[in-house]
């Protein structure tokens, strides 16, 4: 789960990493307030951030205003203007794809004097199963560019599970970034704490872009994008809070109320399937058939009418699709159950209407195959059955076709 900038400081200054003083705002005379007393608490310089689940705010620009994501201001009447501008509007980062994201939130905060930027980030490494610490002193920039043109500027410090992060960690990261003295200090200071507030949080990303170290030898989370992890969050009900739907994509928020696993992709081929590894698989024979799949969909243990019915009204809802690929194991669940469960989830009139001159194909495995494909083939419906994968796969090829 992602959430707002302005969310993921709160949560940082809590356990004590220094973040600029910022206000979050909804409207543009929330903005104006919220730089007033930014004011009336000594700030001099303020800026102005559109809070979406996307980076790339700075470079970026709104579709109507042209304003940028993230906007210097020198007054109140300028945190006003931009305000203005920004809330509403579309913004289009390299991060939110042509489409952009409406700005619906700011954030007003302290202008921060900028002697260098750094970047921090802090994850999960799957090759080692350890956390990872990373600092480059290239900050500002993507790191996955600085990843790929000099990776020897980006330095890491794991951390075994289990284990706290060493204070010698924390001091080669700091030292790493060239810092001295008091920044040194305050730098490891950061770090500490950082990844204090990480594991706490059962985060799975924490990215500060820039960290930055002011003239007064401060050391400062400029930006800040924290990711969780979904499995853990169970465990952390006011985080749960923090989730803005409206940044989500909303078939997969309709998805999760039925407790489907599902991920929109740009494919024409709608894909129902039990068990994450075969949903991958399927993928796979889809792709061979010359098609691309709609999304992924992982129905999960039970295929019964209820998941199948709700599984094609989620597919089927994506204009995209042009053919629906039903690929079931059965194991626990049988076959001819699943057939069942498939055509009368069919004869839904809702799903009826909607799946009209969009071909089904039905490949049922395990328990009462047999007894499941005449259950499809007996049926008048637009459901072709398939024993094997490669006929489904040339099934899927001949309706693409078509
Ligand atoms: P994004 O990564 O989405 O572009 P950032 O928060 O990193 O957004 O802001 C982009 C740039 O704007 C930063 O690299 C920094 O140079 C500048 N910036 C952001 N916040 C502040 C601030 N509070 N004070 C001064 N400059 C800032
Ligand atoms: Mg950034």
């Amino acid at each position: 789960m992602n959430i707002h900038e302005y969310q993921a400081k709160e949560i940082l200054k809590d356990y004590g990493v220094a973040v600029p003083d910022g206000i979050a705002a909804f409207s543009v005379d929330e903005a104006v307030k919220a730089a007033e007393k930014l004011k009336e608490n000594g700030a001099t310089l303020f800026v102005l951030k559109a809070q979406i689940h996307a980076g790339g705010r700075g470079k970026g620009r709104t579709v109507k205003s042209g304003a940028k994501g993230v906007m210097l201001c020198k007054t109140v009447e300028e945190v006003k203007e931009g305000a203005e501008k920004l809330l509403g509007d579309t913004l289009v980062t390299i991060q939110t794809g042509e489409e952009g994201k409406v700005v619906q939130r700011l954030y007003v905060t302290d202008g921060v004097d900028i002697q260098s930027e750094f970047y921090l980030g802090i994850t999960l490494d799957r090759g080692t199963g350890q956390n990872v610490i990373m600092v480059s002193t290239e900050g500002g920039v993507e790191i996955e560019k600085v990843a790929e043109e000099t990776p020897d500027k980006i330095v890491k410090e794991w951390i075994e599970p289990g284990q706290t992060l060493y204070p010698s960690q924390a001091r080669r990261l700091a030292f790493a970034l060239g810092l001295t003295g008091d920044a040194f200090k305050k730098a490891v200071k950061f770090i500490q704490a950082l990844y204090k507030a990480f594991e706490a949080t059962d985060a799975s990303i924490f990215e500060i872009n820039p960290l930055v170290l002011t003239p007064d030898n401060d050391v400062i989370a400029l930006d800040a994008k924290i990711n969780f992890d979904d499995n853990a969050l169970f465990r952390h009900p006011e985080l749960s809070e923090l989730r803005d739907l409206t940044e989500e994509n909303p078939l997969e928020v309709e998805a999760g109320k039925f407790n489907l696993n599902y991920i929109k992709l740009d494919g024409n081929v709608g894909c129902m399937v039990n068990g994450a590894g075969l949903a991958m698989a399927t993928m796979d024979i889809i792709k061979l058939a010359g098609g691309e799949p709609a999304n992924f969909l992982d129905v999960g243990g039970t295929a019964n009418v209820e998941t199948v019915k709700n599984g094609f009204r989620i597919i089927l809802d994506d204009p995209n699709v042009k053919v629906i690929l039903i690929n079931i194991f059965g194991g626990i669940v049988r076959c001819d159950r699943v057939a069942g469960g498939v055509i009368e989830a069919v004869k839904d009139p809702e799903i009826a209407e909607k799946v009209k001159g969009v071909p089904i194909i039905v490949r049922l495995q395990g328990t009462n195959a047999e007894e499941a494909k005449e259950i499809i083939d007996n049926s008048d419906l637009n459901v072709i059955s398939a024993v094997l994968l490669k006929e489904a796969a040339e099934e899927v090829t001949k309706a693409i076709a078509s």
